[in-house]
């Protein structure tokens, strides 16, 4: 179902102007549709200037931005596109980031004008080093804190190497996604006890309508923007930390009086996220949830008028107590020395230190990566192309820690070679499992 619902502003006459400006400049250039492969939405184009006194107002931005809360299960990865340029803040954990590269690919993304990292927590920044390693990179923008995990250091390795600079958020500062713009309005502070509270907040405006990106900010950070009395106001605000008790306070929901939220989290989770307060806050005022964990990924397209969804609004249900214990739920990310599969509640261990990173099926190359502190021989371990249910068996192989290794087949070359057919197919679902030498999953790649 798509909805489809207008919403009445106060600062339409303010608009006018800029209006004006953008009717001349779409008409001096092409029209930015048709980003990535889903027509699914409405997307009519609006009269520009009406004889209705109903549509008066109405911005004709000759396309239509996107934006993709994808579904990386528990974390944050969004992909925005407006004419032909394209924006990424975060991109989930270290073993989703196959999955990234592969949703980017499918939209058609080859440069990426600006990457976010919100804060350097592994379930945002895990997957940005193989983006960063694999598109054109304009400007980076990731707070001033650093972290001592080899996410981090890995993120900082694939930066380094390409030569790109990180560019700090200053709270005010605005950039030009084609002909949306975005202003950066957190952090505000240079020191938080809490790493979540240096999340870039980023406020995207487009034509008539606005989006809100919060990566994990909490209290402190929402208390500091309401405080400076900046524009909070949009039309979808994406939720505060996967819907943590500890972000959308009750001053915060009501500067940004959203008609939309969006939340990203994993459906199974150990921090409980979302929590009943926050679901509670969103239900009583009528605000539609849009949830990854129930829809999977959720999309978002404004004309700059109406904003329309791929998919119907979620339930307001919680999770609070579910892993009670298990966890502080202050830290969604990962130890201080880098690990975090212990947390992981997945059945398939979707959380293993050593994962399918990527699988290049036309390439024919496996990534598959240590990210755990200790070397792993591999021997007896399997590798299996789902759907031609072949299998390769290691052989005495060490993956040292912290190291990536490939897996090639047909003419690719890589670290270890898997024959010289074609094992992966091209055009259909080929899911990649890696199992240890006892037959169990220790990781499923999935399109
Ligand atoms: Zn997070």
């Amino acid at each position: 179902m798509i909805k489809n619902r207008r919403k009445q502003k106060n600062h339409k006459f303010k608009l006018t102007a800029s209006i004006v400006i953008l009717l001349l400049t779409a008409f001096f250039t092409t029209a930015c549709g048709n980003v990535g492969s889903d027509n699914s939405y409405n997307n009519e184009k609006t009269p520009a200037v009406s004889e209705n006194e109903e549509n008066k107002n109405l911005v004709d931005l000759n396309g239509v931005l996107k934006v993709h809360y994808i579904n990386v299960a528990q974390g944050d990865a969004i992909l925005i596109q407006c004419d032909d340029e394209n924006m990424i803040i975060d991109a989930g954990k270290n073993n989703k980031a196959g999955l990234v590269d592969y949703y980017l690919k499918e939209q058609g993304v080859e440069k990426l004008d600006y990457v976010v990292g919100t804060h350097p927590h592994e379930d945002h920044i895990g997957g940005l080093d193989l983006v960063i390693d694999t598109y054109d990179i304009g400007t980076i923008l990731m707070p001033k804190i650093t972290a001592t995990t080899q996410t981090f250091k890995d993120l900082i390795t694939s930066i380094n190497n390409k030569d790109l600079k990180i560019t700090e958020p200053i709270a005010g500062t605005t950039y030009e996604l084609g002909k949306a713009t975005f202003e950066i309005l957190a952090p505000n502070s240079s020191d938080y006890s809490d790493t979540n509270n240096y999340s870039i907040v980023i406020k995207l405006t487009y034509g008539d309508t606005s989006f809100l990106f919060t990566g994990d900010c909490e209290d402190v950070s929402e208390e500091e923007m309401v405080a400076k009395g900046l524009d909070l106001k949009a039309d979808v605000l994406k939720i505060g930390h996967h819907g943590s008790r500890d972000s959308t306070i009750d001053e915060f929901l009501l500067a940004v009086d959203p008609m939309y939220a969006v939340i990203s989290v994993g459906r199974v989770n150990t921090y409980g996220h979302p929590h009943k307060r926050v679901m509670d806050k969103l239900k009583e005022k009528n605000i539609d949830v849009y949830r990854t964990d129930e829809s999977g990924t959720v999309i978002a397209s404004s004309d700059g008028n109406n904003i329309t969804f791929n998919t119907s609004p979620d339930s307001y249900d919680y999770r609070d107590g579910d892993k009670s214990g298990l966890v502080d739920d202050n830290d969604d990310s990962n130890y201080p020395d880098g690990s975090n599969n212990n947390l992981s509640v997945e059945t398939t261990n979707d959380d293993s230190e050593i994962f399918i990173a990527n699988i290049d099926k036309v390439g024919e190359i496996v990534t598959i990566k240590n990210n755990s502190n200790k070397d792993q021989n591999l021997k007896g371990w399997t590798l299996l192309s789902v759907t031609g249910n072949q299998e390769y068996i290691f052989e005495d192989f060490i993956i040292e820690a912290g190291t990536s290794i490939t897996i090639a087949s047909g003419k690719a070359q890589g670290d270890i070679k898997w024959g010289t057919a074609n094992i992966w197919n091209n055009t259909g679902d080929d899911n990649g499992i890696l199992k240890d030498n006892n037959g169990n999953i220790i990781s499923k790649f999935t399109y």
